[in-house]
C-alpha cells in the first residue's frame, strides 16, 4: 500500500482529494468532523513546505440551481479557523485563473478549489470519470494524495483519474479506516455484529459476508420488521422491504442460531416524536402499530451477546433516532460499548452521527468516516479509489 509516507514530497506541488462533503445550511457549516478529520494530512504536507491544492464534492450537482447550495467556499473559512492559516479559494474549477493562483502561490500556502462536482454540470465529468478532466488536474501538481474515504468507492476524475496520471499514495485518514477496517478481515472472536437501519435490501451484501464471520448478528432498527415478518409475526404499520422477505426466510433457515431478533419495541401508533413513550413484545403488536425503536428486553438481550465480545462492527441505528424519543436504546448500548470498553467499530453515517450528538464517538475505539464506501467494504468490494493506488 502506497501511504503517504512512502513518497518524497518536500517542496512539491500536492494535489488532495479531501472528502469535505459537510452539512451546511444557510451557508453555515453545520458539522465539521470531516474537515477537522482532514487536518492530519493537510498538517504533514504544510510541515514538508507543499504548494497545498484541495479537492473535494459537496452534494449532487444536476442542474443549475444546485450551484450555490453546494457552493464549498464555508469549507474555506472553516478550514481557514482551523489552520489559523489564510486559504486561498478558486471559484473556477479549472482555466486560467485557476493556473495562475497556483502559480502564484507560495511553498507553505493552502488553495481550495471549488466543488469538483461543478463539473457534473454539463456531461458529469467528474461522477462519470472523464478522462480528460482527470489528467487536467493531474496537471495542476506533482503528487496526488487521496484521503477521501467517503467517496473511495467511486471511480471519480478527482480520485481515480488524478491518480491515474501522478505519482499517487493515500493519506493518513484512509490508512486509519483500513487499518481498523481490516481487523474485521480475521475478526477475534467472539466477533459480534449490530445492524439497524431502515431497509434490508440495502445491507444484504454486508449479511451476507458478515454471517460466515460473525458469532452473533443482532438485528434491530427497521430491518428487523423485514425478518420478524418472514418469521410470521404481525408488525402492524412498521417499516416492511417486502422484497427483501424471500432473502430473510433464506438467511433464517441457514443461520438460525446466529441471527438475533428483537422481542419487544418502543410503539406508537404515529410516526413521530410526540406520542407516548410505550413498550410492547412482538406477540402484542398491534395493526395500527409502528415500532420505532427497539424495547428495553431487547436491549438486555443485546447487551448480554455484547458483554464477551471481543469485537463489535455496528452499522445502521436501532430505532428512528431522529426522534429523540426512539433513539433511547441506540444511545444506551452505545454507552454499554464504552462503560464496558468493548472494542467496536461503528461503520456509516447514521450510526456514527448518533455516536457524535450523544457525545461516545471520541471513546469509540473505530468510528468510520465513509457511508456507502464502509459498506462496500465490508461486503468485500474492491474500493477503486483505493486499488488505482494500490497497484502503483
Ligand atoms: P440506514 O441508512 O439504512 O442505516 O438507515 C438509517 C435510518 O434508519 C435512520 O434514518 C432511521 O430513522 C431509520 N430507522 C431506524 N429504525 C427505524 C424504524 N424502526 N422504523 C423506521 N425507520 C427506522
Amino acid at each position: 500500500m502506497n501511504t503517504i509516507n512512502d513518497l518524497n514530497i518536500e517542496n512539491k506541488k500536492v494535489i488532495i482529494r479531501c472528502d469535505f462533503n459537510v452539512p451546511i445550511k444557510d451557508g453555515k457549516i453545520v458539522d465539521d468532523t470531516r474537515i477537522k478529520e482532514s487536518l492530519e494530512t493537510i498538517k504533514y504536507c504544510l510541515k514538508k513546505n507543499c504548494k497545498v491544492i484541495l479537492l473535494s464534492h459537496l452534494g449532487r450537482i444536476k442542474e443549475e440551481k444546485d450551484l450555490e447550495k453546494n457552493n464549498l467556499s464555508p469549507v474555506a473559512k472553516d478550514l481557514s479557523k482551523l489552520l489559523n492559516k489564510k486559504i486561498i479559494f478558486s471559484e473556477k474549477t479549472k482555466g486560467k485563473e485557476l493556473e495562475e493562483k497556483i502559480e502564484n502561490m507560495n511553498y507553505g500556502d493552502v488553495l481550495l478549489i471549488q466543488n469538483t462536482r461543478y463539473e457534473d454540470l454539463e456531461g458529469q465529468k467528474e461522477s462519470k470519470n472523464n478522462s480528460e478532466l482527470g489528467k487536467y488536474w493531474a496537471s495542476l501538481g506533482d503528487i496526488f494524495i487521496n484521503d477521501a474515504f467517503g467517496t473511495a468507492h467511486r471511480a471519480h476524475a478527482s480520485n481515480v483519474g488524478i491518480a491515474s496520471h501522478l505519482p499517487s499514495a493515500l493519506g493518513f485518514l484512509i490508512e486509519k479506516e483500513l487499518k481498523a477496517l481490516s481487523t474485521l478481515e480475521k475478526p477475534a472472536h467472539p466477533f459480534i455484529v449490530i445492524l439497524g437501519g431502515a431497509k434490508v435490501v440495502d445491507k444484504i451484501g454486508v449479511i451476507k459476508r458478515l454471517v460466515t464471520k460473525a458469532d452473533k448478528i443482532l438485528i434491530g432498527g427497521g430491518m428487523a420488521f423485514t425478518f420478524l415478518k418472514a418469521k410470521g409475526y404481525e408488525i402492524g404499520k412498521s417499516i416492511l422491504d417486502e422484497g427483501s422477505i424471500a432473502f430473510c426466510k433464506e438467511v433464517l433457515k441457514d443461520y438460525s442460531e446466529k441471527i438475533i431478533l428483537p422481542v419487544d419495541f418502543a410503539i406508537s401508533t404515529e410516526y413521530s416524536n410526540s406520542g407516548i413513550y410505550q413498550e410492547k413484545d412482538i406477540e402484542n403488536f398491534a395493526k395500527n402499530e409502528i415500532g420505532l425503536d427497539i424495547g428495553s428486553k431487547t436491549r438486555k438481550l443485546f447487551e448480554k451477546h455484547i458483554e464477551k465480545a471481543a469485537i463489535v462492527m455496528w452499522n445502521g441505528p436501532l430505532g428512528v433516532y431522529e426522534f429523540d424519543k426512539y433513539r433511547k436504546n441506540t444511545d444506551e448500548i452505545l454507552k454499554y460499548l464504552v462503560k464496558n470498553k468493548i472494542k467496536t467499530i461503528l461503520g456509516g453515517g447514521d450510526i456514527v452521527a448518533a455516536a457524535t450528538t450523544a457525545g461516545y464517538k471520541e471513546k469509540i475505539y473505530h468510528a468510520s468516516t465513509g457511508g456507502g464506501a464502509t459498506l462496500e467494504y465490508l461486503e468485500g468490494k474492491k474500493l477503486p479509489g483505493i486499488e488505482v493506488i494500490r497497484r502503483k
